[in-house]
Protein backbone atom coordinates (compact mmCIF):
# COMPACT_ATOMS: atom_id res chain seq x y z
CA UNK A 1 0.00 0.00 0.00
CA UNK A 2 2.51 2.43 0.98
CA UNK A 3 5.09 1.44 -1.59
CA UNK A 4 2.29 1.80 -4.59
CA UNK A 5 2.01 5.25 -3.78
CA UNK A 6 5.61 5.69 -3.54
CA UNK A 7 5.55 7.14 0.28
CA UNK A 8 3.69 10.29 -1.46
CA UNK A 9 0.86 11.38 -0.59
CA UNK A 10 -1.46 11.12 -2.75
CA UNK A 11 -2.97 14.50 -2.81
CA UNK A 12 -0.37 16.76 -2.60
CA UNK A 13 2.53 14.19 -3.27
CA UNK A 14 4.74 15.26 -0.36
CA UNK A 15 7.23 12.83 0.52
CA UNK A 16 6.54 10.79 4.36
CA UNK A 17 10.09 11.16 5.13
CA UNK A 18 9.53 14.79 5.45
CA UNK A 19 6.45 14.70 7.32
CA UNK A 20 6.20 14.69 11.00
CA UNK A 21 3.75 12.70 11.18
CA UNK A 22 2.98 9.37 9.75
CA UNK A 23 0.85 9.35 6.72
CA UNK A 24 -2.33 7.81 6.81
CA UNK A 25 -4.77 5.46 4.70
CA UNK A 26 -7.66 7.25 3.55
CA UNK A 27 -10.56 5.54 1.98
CA UNK A 28 -11.63 7.10 -1.17
CA UNK A 29 -15.33 6.02 -0.45
CA UNK A 30 -15.68 5.46 3.49
CA UNK A 31 -16.35 3.08 4.93
CA UNK A 32 -19.01 4.63 6.95
CA UNK A 33 -20.98 4.59 3.51
CA UNK A 34 -20.20 0.97 2.30
CA UNK A 35 -16.52 1.45 1.06
CA UNK A 36 -14.36 -1.09 1.07
CA UNK A 37 -10.63 -1.91 2.63
CA UNK A 38 -9.59 -3.07 -0.99
CA UNK A 39 -6.45 -1.08 -2.68
CA UNK A 40 -8.72 0.43 -5.33
CA UNK A 41 -10.27 2.01 -2.81
CA UNK A 42 -7.39 3.04 -0.92
CA UNK A 43 -4.90 6.55 -0.75
CA UNK A 44 -2.10 7.42 1.16
CA UNK A 45 -2.70 10.74 2.94
CA UNK A 46 -0.42 12.80 4.80
CA UNK A 47 -1.99 14.43 7.84
CA UNK A 48 -3.05 17.62 6.34
CA UNK A 49 -4.72 16.47 3.07
CA UNK A 50 -6.18 13.50 5.38
CA UNK A 51 -7.86 16.16 7.77
CA UNK A 52 -8.48 18.48 5.03
CA UNK A 53 -10.58 15.66 3.04
CA UNK A 54 -12.15 14.45 6.41
CA UNK A 55 -13.36 18.09 6.58
CA UNK A 56 -14.97 17.58 3.03
CA UNK A 57 -16.77 14.24 4.14
CA UNK A 58 -17.62 14.86 7.68
CA UNK A 59 -18.30 18.23 7.50
CA UNK A 60 -15.96 18.67 11.16
CA UNK A 61 -16.10 22.66 12.10
CA UNK A 62 -12.81 21.93 13.65
CA UNK A 63 -11.13 21.13 10.51
CA UNK A 64 -11.81 24.14 8.04
CA UNK A 65 -8.58 25.93 9.29
CA UNK A 66 -6.74 23.05 7.34
CA UNK A 67 -8.80 24.00 4.35
CA UNK A 68 -6.14 25.84 2.24
CA UNK A 69 -3.29 23.75 2.68
CA UNK A 70 -1.50 21.10 0.20
ZN1 LIG B 1 -0.95 15.74 1.28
Amino acid sequence: MRKRANYLCEYCHSPERISTTRFTVDHLIPKSIGGSDELSNLALACRRCNERRYNFVAGYDYYEKFQDYC
